[in-house]
């Protein structure tokens, strides 16, 4: 078992300026993912977390997220509910416009993923605005489940996603900040 060690994550996190456009500091982790034992450790930091929390599912964001929820819903013996970009999911869906930190973009999840009662964990790479992770709550919630909590390896605290989750009743969990 790896111990967590908040200043190995950071080490693996690389910071590029202005990216995807001028004044965003683009937080990016193909570069932890390149790190077999820093992956470990997180999977482990967030299996630990979500073991006994009494979850359905494993909700995982379009496409980072599902690099974390993957492995996640397979060590917790979980299914895993994958929320996508418009257009990619081929049965019944429901969709939810929002902003991102650049940009406007939209969610979908097929209709016959949750059912009523169910509990989910959403997991995410990174929260900005917030805006993706409760664009995925209120799918769930339209098809009457709830969100136990959202989890991300790093929170940008200054654009304010994690309080407006919280103000919307969504506790968020994260590994890191900047
Ligand atoms: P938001 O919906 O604003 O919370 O944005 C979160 C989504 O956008 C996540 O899926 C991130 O992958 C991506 N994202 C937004 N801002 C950044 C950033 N500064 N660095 C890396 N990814 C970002």
């Amino acid at each position: 078992d790896s111990v967590f060690n908040e200043n190995r994550l950071r080490d693996l996190i690389r910071a590029v300026p202005d990216w995807p456009e001028p004044g965003v500091m683009f937080r990016d982790i193909s570069t932890l993912l390149l790190s077999p034992s820093g992956m470990q450790m997180v999977h482990e930091h967030f299996a630990e977390r979500y073991q006994d929390k009494g979850l359905t599912h494993i909700g995982a964001l379009d496409a980072r997220g599902f690099l974390l929820g993957a492995p996640l819903a397979n060590t917790l013996g979980l299914p895993l509910v994958i929320f996508r970009k418009p257009g990619k999911l081929p049965a019944d869906t429901i969709r939810e416009e929002y902003t991102l930190e650049y940009g406007t973009a939209a969610l979908e999840v097929h209709t016959d993923a949750l059912n009523e009662g169910d509990k989910v964990v959403l997991i995410d790479d990174l929260i900005a605005t917030g805006g993706t992770l409760l664009a995925a709550t209120k799918l769930i919630r339209r098809l009457n489940a709830s969100v136990v909590e959202a989890a991300a390896i790093i929170d940008l605290p200054a654009l304010g996603g994690s309080s407006k989750l919280d103000n919307e009743g969504i506790k968020s969990f994260t590994l890191t900040s900047y």
